[in-house]
């Protein structure tokens, strides 16, 4: 039979349909459409099959790329899900959200003979929005029940891929998070025309139906600390995420218009849950015929301002320090936030907020930039050239990153370790923290990064506190009375 795979010549990359602009920046429904089946097998068939897959190289969990895109060329769908979810707990939100430019599709080798790459995302996505329609997307059925238990603080990515592994394995899971709803920043940070709401929650409830139990509305660091879950499990997972977010140092920001990111996303994101939102309700965190001004150049700037384009600002500028090339955030959305009317001053960095006699939220006075000298990184420094400009602004947003809270304080914990910017220090061969039998993944170890690294990270976690409880069983039943 001929091979159906080395389409790459005949075929063009072409990705699932995307919105027009002006009807998409009206909602908050996801951007991208469906691929039809027809056409992820034709997509799937363009990859070359490499010897060696820079593709899988690129990829944080080493995902079996070429293999599942060859089983979606044959059209063997089933078979390419359960290769695609051996590697990774949840390949449909990563297929979404991956920055694949800079991860997967970056280093497909294809590209690099001037073709297309392969749109190893979106397939990724299709294989398993397919079989969650299919029904082949069941509860975990762990082959034994052991009577060991995990405790995991946090319910964002990294602590879900923990919970989803060690479950397999049949341990007791409990997450316990401080947010009302489990998905942590998927959930309540990244907005719904990246990642629709529900498919998170369809990730919870199989969790819930294969037995992890969810403790939502639980604070640790409260009444209860992390002693008192260290009595309670044989292991702990501290995936806690960062969420103290960088602040303004400009004159007049402490303006009751100007707000933290997250703040605003997670307002926008409930008021898409259906919850009570007051500050939303009452204007505070509605963008509605405001001009707009968003300061920052990473994802979550680019979420705020077409966020903002959603809620029928009148305007929405973001200011960047560096210009395009230098920026943190995906050039994909950076493209698609200008498709859908958002103004980029590129080189320009706050120098103060203006108000007027009355106190109203008036202008951001913004200083040029140039790139000077490589800093220590290589990564050029911006410095002022002496130019200033005000752009218009009824409601300022800061999106200028996050670090980690004071865990050892909040915690109650003395004893755990931190480094110089307050993220846990772990055992990087076991992920284990500086407390026995106390691990942690995802952005509290790294700072503020990626879903698929908090996916990584997670189950490695889980594997290293499996083995952990396998020798705490070893050690019990040796030491058990005959
Ligand atoms: P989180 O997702 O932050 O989850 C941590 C959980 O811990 C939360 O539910 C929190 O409530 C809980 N928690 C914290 N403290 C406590 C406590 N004391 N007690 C109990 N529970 C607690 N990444 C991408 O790959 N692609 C993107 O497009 C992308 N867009 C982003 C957009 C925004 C606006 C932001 C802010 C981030 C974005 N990221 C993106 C980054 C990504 O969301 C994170 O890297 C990832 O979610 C980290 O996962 P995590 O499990 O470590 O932490
Ligand atoms: Fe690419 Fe992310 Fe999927 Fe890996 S998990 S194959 S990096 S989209
Ligand atoms: Fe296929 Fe590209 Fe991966 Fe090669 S690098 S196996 S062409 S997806």
């Amino acid at each position: 039979m001929a091979s159906r795979m080395l389409k790459f010549t005949e075929l063009d990359r072409s990705m699932p349909e995307k919105r027009d602009a002006k009807k998409r920046a009206r909602d908050f429904g996801e951007i991208y459409a469906d691929y039809a089946t027809e056409a992820a097998e034709a997509q799937a068939s363009r990859c070359s099959q490499c010897g060696v897959p820079f593709c899988q190289q690129g990829c944080p969990l080493t995902n079996n790329i070429p293999d599942w895109l060859k089983l979606v060329s044959e059209n063997r769908l089933e078979e390419a899900y359960q290769v695609s979810s051996a590697t990774n707990n949840m390949p449909e939100i990563c297929g979404r959200i991956c920055p694949q430019d800079r991860l997967c599709e970056g280093i497909c080798t294809i590209e690099q003979s001037g073709h297309g790459t392969v749109t190893i995302g979106s397939i990724e996505r299709f294989i398993t929005d397919n079989a969650w329609e299919e029904g082949w997307v069941t509860p975990i059925k762990p082959p034994r029940e052991r009577k060991e238990s995990a405790g995991i603080i946090g319910a964002g990515p990294g602590g879900l891929a923990a919970a989803e592994q060690l479950r397999r394995k049949g341990y007791k899971v409990t997450v316990y998070d401080r947010y009302d709803r489990g998905g942590g920043l998927l959930i309540y940070g990244i907005p719904g025309f990246k990642l629709e709401k529900h498919i998170v929650e369809r990730r919870i409830k199989r969790l819930e139906d294969s037995g992890v139990k969810f403790k939502f509305n639980t604070s640790i660091g409260g009444k209860l600390k992390l002693s008192d879950l260290r009595d309670k499990h044989d292991t702990i997972l501290i995936a806690t995420g960062v969420y103290k977010a960088r602040d303004l140092m400009v004159p007049g920001s402490g303006h009751e218009s100007v707000h933290a990111a997250l703040d605003y996303l997670t307002t926008s994101n409930r008021k898409g849950l259906g919850d009570e939102v007051p500050r939303f309700d009452d204007g505070t965190h509605d963008a509605r015929d405001k001009n707009v001004v968003v300061i920052g150049g990473g994802d979550t700037a680019m979420d705020c301002v077409r966020t903002a384009v959603r809620q029928g600002a009148k305007s929405v500028t973001c200011l960047y320090r560096r210009d395009r090339a230098n920026m943190p955030g995906s050039q994909r959305e950076v493209a698609n936030a200008e498709e859908e009317g958002v103004v980029f001053e590129w080189l320009a960095a706050p120098e103060a907020i203006l108000d007027t006699k009355a106190g109203k939220l008036k202008a951001v006075r913004a200083a040029r930039m140039k790139l000077g000298a490589p800093d220590p990184s290589g990564r050029q420094s911006p410095e002022k050239t002496g130019e200033t400009f005000d752009v218009k602004a009824d409601m300022v947003i800061k999106a200028l990153g996050f670090d980690p809270e004071e865990l050892p304080e909040l915690f109650g914990e003395p004893a755990l370790t931190v480094n110089r910017w307050g993220a846990i220090k772990v055992d990087f061969a076991t992920l284990e923290t500086s407390i026995p039998n106390v691990f942690a993944a995802g952005d509290i170890v790294r700072g503020a990064s990626l879903v698929v690294w908090a996916i990584k990270d997670g189950r490695d976690a889980a594997e290293e506190m499996h083995k952990r409880m396998k020798q705490m069983s070893r050690a019990d039943a040796a030491t058990a009375p005959v």
